[in-house]
């Protein structure tokens, strides 16, 4: 397919880690700060739930609260990354710390998620897609972790989650990106909304998502279909999803 002229823009980005995730090298601060510089609304602080060996206190997330909704004139929006355990869809927040957030990344990580067949997998996502606290099915195009996204994919749309293109998937996730692609093209395939996000892991990578970008430009992938392109999109996802954010 040859590369289609849509224009992206970004109005935030929905997936970033703090020192807090202790692999991570910026402050909350210093990310609202550069998503400020980059001309975002909202940033997304997200970091690995407790789970991952470099996660922070389950206290991180309960005390969120004390942040300011804006940092530097940006929403920041209190989130975790939530890890998937099983095939059974079971993540390492419960439900009321759940419930406490704003934002919600649901991911498959080698550390938490133990070896799965795609049949598994495709038990394991359906099961996440059906939990009214998961946001955003994150980076899920990594191969150990292949499922059925013909049959996922489209439960992802129908219970409103916004599946994600993941930047840092091109700067550590290399073999997936022949999947994200799999993934994007069936995302737009179905009309499933996509979240572009960064994964930041140190402040000047946020907003930054030159692969991603080119990646949806080959897909001829439609901009009105990113929850996070343009300030509106964001209101009314938050807005299906339920949450109580508004830009
Ligand atoms: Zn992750
Ligand atoms: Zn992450």
């Amino acid at each position: 397919m040859s590369k289609q002229d849509f224009l992206y823009t970004l109005a935030a980005d929905l997936h970033c880690h703090t020192v807090a995730s202790t692999h991570a090298f910026s402050t909350v601060t210093e990310l609202a700060q550069a998503a400020a510089q980059r001309g975002l609304a909202a940033v997304g602080c997200t970091d690995h739930a407790p789970a991952m060996p470099d996660a922070p206190h389950l206290w991180h997330f309960h005390n969120l609260k004390a942040l300011p909704d804006y940092i530097a004139g940006v929403r920041v929006l209190r989130g975790a990354e939530v890890n998937v355990l099983g095939t059974d869809g079971r993540l390492d927040l419960d439900e009321s710390t759940l419930k406490s957030l704003e934002l919600v990344v649901a991911s498959m990580h080698n550390q938490t998620m133990p070896a799965s067949s795609a049949e598994e997998c495709t038990a394991a996502w359906l099961a996440v897609a059906a939990n009214p606290l998961v946001d955003i099915i994150g980076h899920s195009g990594a191969p150990q972790f292949a499922y059925d996204y013909e049959t996922a994919i489209p439960e992802f749309g129908r219970q409103g989650k916004a599946v994600e293109i993941n930047e840092g998937t091109f700067r550590v996730r290399k073999t997936s990106a022949p999947n994200c692609r799999r993934i994007a093209e069936l995302c737009r395939k179905h009309g499933v909304h996509i979240a572009l996000d960064s994964d930041a892991h140190y402040h000047g990578q946020v907003g930054d998502m030159p692969h991603c970008v080119e990646l949806l430009q080959e897909v001829g992938f439609p901009p009105e279909l990113i929850v996070n392109g343009s300030v509106e999109n964001l209101n009314a996802f938050f807005r299906r999803r339920g949450r109580k954010v508004s830009l």
